[in-house]
């Protein structure tokens, strides 16, 4: 008996740490159902190898979209770690379309003003 309760319990912990990842409620209870049947060890390295899905991420306020090169990055980042923009400063020039930071007069890459 105190077996099975640990199975679950430890099942239930993995579920948490899927739901923690960020992993959507449908695949959270995805992992709790591998844990229950097959084993909690199975549903805890599923839980590692298979990342969270860019939509459930961005749901969860867990990730936002780069501006600038539409890669998925941390909702708190400033800068971003696939094309290294400035986040928080960056903006687009309405001349060239090309980024430069905010509190830029001039368009460092067409020379007009901003
Ligand atoms: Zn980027
Ligand atoms: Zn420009």
């Amino acid at each position: 008996m105190l077996y099975i309760t640990l199975w679950i319990v430890l099942s239930i912990l993995v579920a948490l740490y899927a739901f923690a990842r960020g992993h959507s409620t449908i695949n959270v209870f995805g992992f709790l159902l591998l844990g229950l049947v097959f084993s909690p060890l199975i549903a805890l390295v599923a839980t590692v190898l298979i990342p969270p899905s860019d939509k459930s991420l961005i749901d969860k306020g867990l990730a936002k979209k780069c501006p600038h090169c539409a890669e998925l990055i941390k909702t708190e980042a400033e800068v971003c770690g696939h094309c290294g923009i400035d986040l928080d400063v960056a903006k687009k020039c309405p001349h060239c379309a090309e980024w430069v930071k905010s509190e830029a007069a001039v368009c460092s890459h067409c020379g007009r003003d901003i």
